[in-house]
């Protein structure tokens, strides 16, 4: 299955954002984090007794007047509840039970969505009597943390994975290639999907006796069976403005944790934002494959230079995931729509390949003697062996006598000849460097 998804819910102030800081920085002790990698405040992924989970946390994204809040935390824990596969439900020890937290436990009780009913704010010994009341819930045993101490969130996440584990998997057969289609509204991801689906090349499947996500399609192409997973599906239910990007990101993580590779939809006349960054490299920190698809190449003005200078462009935003293939295509003139599934293809195929560690040496090894690592206090640093440890996704693993010391930009010019010789067109590489003499 794809990672569970976890959100946190309640009023403002109870301490979400601070319980998901406190709960990601577990992590950060145990997985090494690669560097220079942007991520969204309000959404992580982290690793438990080797489980994997995401969080997401609604704290963020309440709006600045005072009128709505009601209203939005409430369309925040509906939205949990269409799309969450755990509920923290957060309420507050020092303050009590207020209107609200009655309001939204009523809506977590009528879903039947596994919530846990978190207590936050029991700093030490004397608040512990504030915990029972919150029984009065009617969400069961009520749970307390201290999420500025750091107090029992060990024991916390024990609980959630201990639920998450009873949550049915969501995905079935491996032999899909599952395709995530994500970007921002409007820039096609819809009329992609349907119109892939409306081709008499494309054999429409369904798979009886699953259970799925109801905007998932399946689609047989040369012989291969895909799963599309479309974010901009379910839509729209009329949301208050802070609440539509919430969804829509609760959507594209979602999504891009089932995914193989993602295809990440851009309307080419908009380029590429900020936002857009910042998820793909949310895609590459989870190592999805990842196709740039240039929608509405219709709408250009070109010479046969244009794709060249559009190309640089965006590769120049993209900086260190220049890896990531672009495809320029039309959903609405039905240009290179089958080429965008061929990239994909290709791009899963790279994820899966596995390089004989005797191609690696054989490559690496006279290359480490003609461009030696910079040598640091004095050291010599030397590179003996180099070694694919996984595939899909891959982990190169390079082993030195002074791993600490290698200066990134030698790590970096080692992962540029790695593509150079290698590939791994579109998929995120993890390189580490581990001792040996
Ligand atoms: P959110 O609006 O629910 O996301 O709440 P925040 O995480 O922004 O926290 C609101 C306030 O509560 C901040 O001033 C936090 O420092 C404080 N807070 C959060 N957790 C704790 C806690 O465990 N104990 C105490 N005493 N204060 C906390
Ligand atoms: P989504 O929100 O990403 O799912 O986007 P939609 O699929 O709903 O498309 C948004 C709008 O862009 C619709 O009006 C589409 O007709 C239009 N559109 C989609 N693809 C193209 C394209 O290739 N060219 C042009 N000109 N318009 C497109």
């Amino acid at each position: 299955m794809g990672t569970p998804l976890v959100a946190i819910v309640g009023r403002p102030n109870v301490g979400k954002s601070t319980l998901f800081n406190r709960l990601i920085g577990r992590r950060k002790a145990i997985v090494d984090d690669q560097p220079g990698v942007t991520r969204d405040r309000n959404y992580d992924t982290l690793e438990w007794n080797g489980q994997e989970i995401g969080v997401i946390d609604t704290g963020g994204y309440l709006p600045k007047t005072h009128e709505h809040i009601d209203l939005a935390v409430r369309e925040q824990v509906e939205i949990a509840v269409d799309e969450a596969d755990l509920i923290l439900f957060v309420v507050d020890a020092k303050t009590g039970i207020t209107d609200i937290d009655e309001d939204l436990a009523s809506i977590l009780l009528q879903s039947n969505k596994k919530t846990l009913l978190v207590v936050n704010k029991v700093d030490s010994v004397e608040w512990e009597y504030e915990i029972g009341q919150f029984y009065n819930l009617g969400l069961g045993e009520p749970i307390p943390v201290s999420a500025i101490t750091g107090k029992r969130s060990g024991d916390l996440l024990d609980l959630i994975i201990e639920h998450i584990r009873a949550v049915p998997a969501r995905d079935m057969d491996e032999d899909y290639i599952k395709l995530a289609i994500i970007g921002r509204e409007n820039v096609g991801k819809s009329s992609f999907v349907n119109t892939l689906l409306s081709q008499p090349r494309a054999i429409v499947t369904d798979i009886p006796g699953t259970t799925r996500d109801p905007i998932d399609s399946f689609l047989n192409y040369k012989k291969r069976k895909y799963l599309l997973i479309d974010t901009a599906g379910l839509k729209k239910r009329k949301r208050i403005k802070e609440n539509v990007l919430f969804y829509s990101n609760v959507r594209t993580y979602k999504s891009m944790q089932r995914a193989d590779v993602v295809l990440y939809m851009v309307d080419v006349n908009e380029g590429l934002t900020h936002h857009d960054i910042t998820v793909l490299n949310e895609a590459a920190r989870q190592q999805k494959g990842i196709v740039l698809v240039m929608n509405k190449w219709d709408l250009i003005a070109k010479d046969h230079k244009t794709i060249e200078y559009y190309t640089a462009e965006i590769n120049d935003r993209l900086g260190n995931l220049n890896y990531i293939p672009q495809i320029y295509v039309s959903v609405l003139e039905k240009q290179r729509l089958y080429k965008t599934l061929d990239l994909a293809t290709e791009v899963y195929e790279e994820r899966k390949k596995r390089i004989p560690t005797s191609e690696l040496n054989e490559f690496f090894l006279p290359l480490v003697q003609t461009t030696l690592p910079p040598a640091v206090r004095g050291k010599e640093i030397k590179i003996n062996y180099v070694t694919q440890a996984r595939a899909n996704p891959p982990l190169i693993v390079f082993f030195s006598n002074h791993p600490d010391l290698i200066m990134d930009s030698y790590k970096r010019f080692l992962e540029n000849k790695l593509r150079e010789r290698f590939g791994f067109k579109g998929v995120p590489l993890r390189v580490v460097f581990r001792k040996k003499n």
